[in-house]
């Protein structure tokens, strides 16, 4: 084997390792071996009947490996007796032809309006966003082929709209003349009002059809806009791009099936390629991200101080580099040049106490808050009491734990007693829908959030 060999497999086994239980970590990938890489292919020896767990399992692995040692997409064939081995080594495999995106000529230029600054090489990765990662690094590489739509999905903060840019950035770079552009769908809404009202749809159509990548930001801001064809012309935007090969790209802050004001027929287009979510960074991610962005600061940052930052925000990244920007004016005020655990807890006293309530919030807080304005105790709420008022506080209480916090479905659930996530989401859309039609269940539910705050 060679070194790079080498060191693509330790990785495969290291990524792998990381992903699976130990016990099946042991049986499925333990007596596997690399053969050869050439050509962009992996030569893996596998026993057939673990080549289904690998081809479902283990793909993003070994891209993400490829990606890392070989800066390619790597291909992967599995091999599955001596035979196969020897043939294998004897002879190169065929090389796969790097894919080019033909673009349409005489086309005015498109303004990609991406963001220079989101890269793949300054993008951290860690547990909750190696599988977006890597998915979206293949993406990059193969615009329109391997996963076709691609959406991502996750919490406020947390990389969506840099891996975004990133992969339009890397399109661009493999191919300067590709006609990439990122859009948010704020923006895609407005553009769209705005050519109706100059009658000017054609040019409008012309700019979107006519992309080889398109990057749409925040798609769930879409949903709202059932009634003003908004949708429509995405929906045919879509298509069109679709049909003649072209790359789309979705980001939201939530699942599909979650966007529920959206057209069903998008929401089954948007499960054609590959769905794949981000979740919050875990403390050594959030270490590794700190010790990344201190280094654009003229000060030093000792490790206990590192921690206690990764200890203090832990859903969202965007609340990490601002606290990065609190201690540096902090720090340059007091002309310091060493950041103690004290100045940083000094810095971001401010952010912690008015910062978004995503992250403080305790969930018995709302529960208790609710209780206290129906006259319903925490443990009515948590428990399986099915009285009227008792149902309604439960259900207001989940609504505003989905709404104040970042906590997942499932992890709400088990925080009031044990229930599941889509009682919980059921509960959530219960309350949303009552609320767009009783005025006073939506005064007192606001009474109560302001209890909250
Ligand atoms: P989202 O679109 O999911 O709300 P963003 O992509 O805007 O989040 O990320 C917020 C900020 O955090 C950006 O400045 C981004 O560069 C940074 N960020 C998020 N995740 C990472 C990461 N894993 N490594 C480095 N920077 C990150
Ligand atoms: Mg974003």
């Amino acid at each position: 084997m060679t070194e790079n060999e080498q060191i693509f497999w330790n990785r495969i086994l290291e990524l792998s390792q990381s992903q699976l239980t130990q016990a099946t970590y042991e049986f499925f990938v333990l007596d596997a071996r690399l053969i050869k890489v050439d050509n962009q292919t992996a030569t893996i020896y596998l026993d057939k009947m673990k080549e289904l767990f690998w081809e479902k399992n283990l793909k993003p692995v070994i891209l993400t490996a490829g990606f890392e040692v070989f800066n390619a997409e790597i291909a992967v064939v599995y091999v599955f007796d001596d035979e196969q081995v020897a043939a294998a080594e004897s002879i190169e495999n065929p090389s796969i032809p790097n894919q080019t995106i033909p673009s349409a000529p005489n086309l005015p230029p498109v303004n990609s309006d991406l963001n220079p600054k989101y890269r793949f090489d300054n993008f951290i990765q860690g547990k909750g966003n190696q599988w977006a990662f890597a998915a979206a690094l293949a993406v990059a590489n193969d615009p329109g082929g391997i996963y076709n739509p691609f959406f991502i999905w996750g919490g406020p903060g947390l990389g969506k709209t840099h891996i975004l840019n990133a992969i339009g950035n890397t399109v661009l770079e493999n191919n300067p003349t590709a006609r990439v552009k990122y859009i948010t769908t704020e923006n895609f809404i407005n553009q769209f009002i705005t050519h109706i009202r100059l009658k000017d749809m054609d040019s409008l159509k012309e700019e979107f059809r006519n992309l080889d990548v398109l990057l749409i930001d925040d798609i769930q801001f879409l949903a709202k806009q059932s009634m003003s064809g908004t949708q429509e012309e995405f929906f045919n935007t879509f298509d069109a791009l679709y049909k003649a090969g072209k790359q789309i790209v979705l980001t939201s802050d939530r699942t599909p099936d979650q966007l529920n004001d959206l057209e069903k027929r998008l929401v089954t287009r948007f499960g054609w390629g590959l769905i794949q979510d981000i979740t919050p960074p875990d403390f050594e991610t959030r270490v590794a991200i700190l010790e990344d962005k201190i280094q654009e600061y003229p000060y030093v940052f000792p490790a206990d101080t590192v921690s206690y930052l990764a200890g203090q925000f832990n859903s969202n990244v965007r609340e990490l580099e601002g606290a990065l920007k609190d201690i540096s004016l902090v720090a340059n005020f007091k002309q310091v040049g060493t950041i103690t655990v004290d100045i940083a807890a000094e810095a971001i006293r401010a952010r912690k106490q008015d910062g978004p309530k995503m992250t403080v919030i305790p969930i018995e807080e709302i529960q208790s808050q609710v209780g206290k304005f129906y006259g319903v105790t925490v443990k009515e709420i948590k428990a399986t009491k099915r009285t009227q008022n008792i149902v309604l506080a439960r259900q207001v209480a989940m609504f505003l734990t989905r709404e104040m916090t970042d906590n997942s479905l499932p992890k709400i659930g088990k925080e009031f007693g044990g229930r599941d996530h889509s009682t919980v989401l059921h509960a959530y859309n219960k309350i949303k829908n009552m609320i767009a039609q009783d005025d006073s269940l939506r005064i007192e539910i606001d009474t109560i959030r302001n209890n909250i705050k």
